[in-house]
C-alpha cells in the first residue's frame, strides 16, 4: 500500500493595521501574516503542525515575529 505524504505551508493575510515601526520608528500601515505548516495525506492537509505569526512594515519592509496573542490585538 502506497501513502504520500507531505508538508504545506499555507500563508494568509489577516486584517492590518496602524502601528508604530520598531525599526523605523514610523507610525505607519504594518501588514500580518499567518503561516500554518500542515501536514498533508494525498495533498490533502490533515492537521496544522504549527503556526506562526509575521508583522511587516509598508515603510521599510522589516518583518518580526509575533505570539499569537500579540497578533490577536493587533488584528483587532
Ligand atoms: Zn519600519
Amino acid at each position: 500500500m502506497l501513502f504520500i505524504f507531505g508538508l504545506s505551508t499555507k500563508l494568509k493575510a489577516l486584517p492590518s493595521r496602524a502601528a508604530t515601526c520598531r525599526y523605523c520608528r514610523a507610525f505607519v500601515q504594518h501588514y500580518l501574516e499567518e503561516r500554518a505548516a500542515r501536514i498533508t495525506l494525498f495533498f490533502i492537509p490533515v492537521f496544522t503542525t504549527s503556526r506562526s505569526y509575521r508583522i511587516t512594515c509598508s515603510n521599510c519592509g522589516q518583518h518580526s515575529s509575533i505570539s499569537k496573542r500579540e497578533a490577536n490585538a493587533l488584528s483587532r
